[in-house]
């Protein structure tokens, strides 16, 4: 008798070249379900819950033109039980299903649900590979054994060696292995941001049903004219794109910031990535053929390749390896509530306004204005890094937990005491002012240190140091900013300290 096997697909795994999908088998069924259970664990941008069911939809129609049986559960089904556990134990019925097939999921949340779920069924579960990442879960934790900071160059050497990417053998092209010293410059207008070439679509029936189911969500929906990849036909005619006309300035320009471009030189490509509609060996290898056909400087490939190859890989390894703990981390106990200001971008600091205004607006801020705006503001101002790290989790098209959780509470706001970053990533108006035009239209003054025209982050800087001496003087990489309060007489300490106490008692008017 034929033995029908359920296969789950979550929202992140719409991989159509999983090898699932090689052959066609009516005794396959495969279930993809919209659930409350992923709609609710935080509040999210209406972007990132109408991409993610779009995405879905599209993913199971294409697996029927293929062949392939497919149940899909639509988000106002009066039989959604709106757990994931729940639902796949109705279906089990349904189709009196003899085995559970799972791809690994990249969650914590959900590996744990599924995993102590499989234990108490009638029937056997089996989780297989996702066959979409270079490492294992584990295989950051192998290399890093014994160590006591996880320096993400390192494991990125070994990735370029063991994979082959730009290498000559045992050496790196150009026989340097990171140009980042070469990313860093302003952008001034030239040369002109490249065209928006996201297909657009009209989601508004989608946004309807998820507003008649009920869901919270804040940010701007855009549900008539909607930005973001349906499937991987549409993710590469994006990743071609920026391929010819985003890459070639992707290394200068990776860490500007600019109030006329809000997408300047980057690819837009991590929910694609993220989804699994594209597999990262594409996307490097189209940016290593770029340069070795002369068509894109060493330094840009170099510097997007270091992206994935190494930080996606290398943030996947720390939240494998430290998870369930990591969440919680707290080095400076910081406790304050988030600004209201966050979820309207109504502040009078432009780099602010213009960082979390574009969040909520797009569904996205690049990789300097998620660091150096808003995680710097954050981490300065003491705000409760599991907060900082739900709102992240919640805005951003591609925020899943186990890239975005590491990215905030280590990266960003040095939570894990440095296990991840050498150093606190804090600035004060000068950083900000050199590699954005954000201060020249600012309600405060950027050289301003103390009085009510003040850039709020010159004292909260100098406040941040100070006030977590005995967490951070020993370290060598800050002892200059150390040395620069010793000099200061205490009449300016007095004077920092309490002007950063009056921007931190009114964080909300700021
Ligand atoms: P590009 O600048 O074009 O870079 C190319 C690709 O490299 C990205 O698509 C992404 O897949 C990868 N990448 C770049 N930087 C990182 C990084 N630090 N970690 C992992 N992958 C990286 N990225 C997410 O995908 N999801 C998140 O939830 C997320 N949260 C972040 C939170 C904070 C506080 C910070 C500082 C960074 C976060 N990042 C996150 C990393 C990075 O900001 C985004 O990947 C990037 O901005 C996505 O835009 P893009 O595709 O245009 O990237
Ligand atoms: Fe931001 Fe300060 Fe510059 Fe204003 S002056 S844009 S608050 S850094």
């Amino acid at each position: 008798m034929a033995m029908t096997k359920i296969r789950l697909l979550l929202g992140d795994q719409l991989n159509l070249q999983h090898s699932w999908f090689h052959e066609v088998d009516d005794n396959h069924v495969y279930v993809l379900m919209e659930v409350r259970q992923e709609t609710d664990y935080v509040l999210h941008h209406a972007q990132k819950i109408l991409a993610i069911f779009a995405a879905m939809r599209d993913f199971a129609k294409q697996l029927r033109e293929r062949g392939h049986k497919v149940h899909y559960v639509h988000i106002n089904d009066a039989t959604n039980l709106h757990a994931i556990p729940a639902n796949l134990d109705a279906l089990i019925e349904t189709y009196q299903a003899r085995e559970v097939e799972y791809q690994m999921p990249d969650e914590w949340r959900l590996d744990q649900q599924l995993y102590k779920h499989s234990r108490m069924s009638s029937i056997p579960w089996r989780m297989v590979d996702s066959e979409h990442f270079y490492t294992s879960r584990h295989q950051a934790a192998d290399i890093f054994m014994g160590r006591k900071q996880w320096l993400m160059e390192f494991f990125y050497r070994q990735m370029r060696t063991q994979h082959q990417v730009l290498m000559d053998d045992k050496k790196p092209v150009g026989d340097q292995w990171n140009y980042d010293h070469d990313n860093r410059k302003p952008w001034r207008g030239t040369p002109a941001e490249p065209a928006d070439v996201r297909t657009m679509h009209d989601h508004s029936a989608l946004w309807d049903d998820i507003v008649n189911a009920g869901i919270a969500s804040f940010g701007r929906p855009q549900e008539r004219e909607f930005p973001w990849p349906l499937n991987r036909e549409e993710a590469l005619e994006q990743l071609n794109a920026f391929i010819q006309h985003g890459l070639p300035f992707f290394g200068d320009f990776q860490d500007a910031m600019s109030s006329k471009a809000w997408r300047l030189f980057h690819s837009l490509l991590s929910f694609a990535l993220n989804v699994k509609m594209l597999n990262p060996r594409e996307v490097v290898h189209r940016a290593e053929t770029a340069f070795r056909e002369g068509k894109v400087p060493l330094a840009a490939a170099e510097g997007f390749i270091r992206q994935i190859l190494g930080w996606r890989e290398y943030i996947r390894g720390v939240y494998w390896n430290f998870m369930p703990e990591y969440a919680e981390k707290n080095f400076f106990n910081h406790q304050r509530v988030l600004p209201s200001w966050f979820w309207n971008g109504e502040t009078k600091m432009n780099c602010l306004s213009h960082a979390i205004g574009q969040s909520l607006e797009q569904a996205h801020a690049h990789h300097i204005q998620r660091l150096m705006v808003i995680g710097n503001f954050s981490l300065l101002a003491g705000l409760q890094p599991q907060a900082v790290h739900q709102w992240y989790l919640g805005v951003y098209i591609d925020a899943f937990e186990w890239v975005e959780l590491p990215n905030t509470i280590g990266m960003s706001q040095f939570a894990d005491g440095g296990l991840l970053a050498t150093k606190p990533y804090v600035s004060s108006a000068a950083y900000i002012d050199k590699m954005s035009d954000y201060c020249k239209g600012c309600h405060y003054d950027k050289k301003q240190r103390i009085g009510e025209k003040a850039c709020p982050f010159n004292a909260l800087y100098w406040d941040f140091f100070e006030r977590n001496k005995r967490l951070l003087a020993k370290n060598p990489r800050i002892g200059m900013a150390y040395r620069q309060i010793e000099k200061m007489d205490e009449k300016t300490i007095h004077d920092f300290k309490h002007q950063a106490q009056k921007i931190l008692d009114n964080l909300d008017k700021l």
